[in-house]
């Protein structure tokens, strides 16, 4: 395993802006994780996991040894009348990985073309888009438990998914993906009940559905809605759907009959943190080398590859104006470092 010191990140991640790293590697096999980890360990500093930087920020040098994940490969495991059973490497791209399950016809991940990231990333956050989660699709995950030092494999029902969630993102510095176990769909069942997706299918006048059609309609959206990450400092959407009490959200329609809104239980509902970013006046603001995305608010832009603090500021000023409008507190969906 090759370290290097003193490495710019600026090519490391989405936002791109110009923080450094003490020590960088990459991380291509068990072996090279362990020796990784017992490196920094031996030095007393901090490590870090990056797949393709596209939902962290960085807001300060990382005084510590960032490790890439490159552990490649898809696997199928098994197969029976109905479903596939794959593994695949934490370091494959995820937008490649789609394709190549849509190409075999294997339905499942279709919704979540188009995403940008590894698949060792896709279960941290339990990546979503469109009306489909990633936690559907996944039977197992394996991973290098730090705590224990030992490699573990956590079914489904032990990865505490949820939206934007799981046990991965909880306990951040415990677990390493090394790689998913995913369950696909030999007779796909099309989820294409989303309003947009409808909508690009009906003007290709698209009747008889196919995994490739909504996949290319998918892709479609995405790139009129997302700022292209080779163009633009972007981490996709920053904020989570904030979730409040059905208390504040009956005092709160009253005021904003507009509000966008929907329950989640019978106690609370979710809200659309566009929609409150935009009732503060955040649409369209740009502040230096910050700003919102013209076309999608909720996704923060950066412009000259400034300092990361800069946008973690702006987002600072974004979540102070919808707390006190609202009394409603944004969560950062990005990771910050
Ligand atoms: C334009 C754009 C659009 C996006 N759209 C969506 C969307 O629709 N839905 C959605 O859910 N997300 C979306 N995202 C966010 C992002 O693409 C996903 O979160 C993706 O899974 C991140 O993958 P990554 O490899 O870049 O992770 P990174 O940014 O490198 O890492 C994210 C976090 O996971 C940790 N991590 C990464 N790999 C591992 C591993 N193998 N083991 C342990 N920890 C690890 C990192 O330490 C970090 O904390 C979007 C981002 C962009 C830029």
């Amino acid at each position: 395993m090759e370290i290097t010191q003193n490495c710019s990140l600026q090519n490391l991640h989405s936002f791109g802006s110009n923080e450094k790293a003490n020590y960088f590697a990459s991380i291509d096999s068990i072996e090279t994780i362990e020796k990784g980890i017992q490196w920094a360990n031996g030095k007393n500093i901090p490590y870090l996991i990056l797949g393709s930087g596209t939902n962290v920020l960085f807001t300060k040098p990382f005084e510590g040894l960032v490790l890439k994940m490159e552990i490649m490969g898809i696997k199928k495991i098994k197969e029976t009348a109905s479903e596939v059973f794959l593994e695949v490497g934490a370091g494959e791209n995820w937008h490649h990985f789609v394709i190549y399950c849509i190409q075999k016809s294997w339905g499942g991940l279709e919704n979540l073309s188009f995403i940008p990231g590894t698949v060792g990333a896709a279960p941290i956050q339990n990546i979503g888009a469109y009306g489909v989660e990633v936690k559907d699709s996944i039977e197992s995950v394996t991973a290098y438990d730090t705590q224990v030092g030992q490699i573990i494999i956590l079914e489904n029902r032990k990865c505490a998914f949820a939206y934007r969630t799981s046990l991965f993102k909880m306990e951040q510095r415990r677990y390493i993906i090394i790689s998913v176990q995913f369950i696909l769909q030999k007779q796909p069942i099309f989820r294409t009940e989303y309003g947009a997706i409808k909508e690009v299918l009906h003007q290709k006048n698209n009747k008889q559905h196919s995994l490739e059609a909504i996949s290319n309609a998918v892709i479609q959206i995405r790139s009129e809605k997302f700022p292209d990450i080779k163009k633009i400092g972007n981490a996709g959407s920053f904020f989570k759907n904030p979730t409040i009490t059905k208390e504040l959200y009956e005092a709160l329609i009253v005021k904003y009959p507009k509000m966008i809104a929907y329950p989640i239980t019978d106690d609370t509902y979710k809200i659309a943190a566009t929609w409150l970013m935009e009732a503060c006046g955040w649409k369209g603001v740009q502040k230096e080398n910050v700003g919102c995305y013209e076309k999608q608010t909720l996704v923060i832009v950066h412009y000259n590859n400034g300092p990361g603090i800069e946008i973690y500021n702006f987002s600072e000023e974004i979540i102070q104006s919808v707390l006190t409008k609202f009394n409603i507190l944004l969560e950062r969906e990005v990771m910050i470092y």
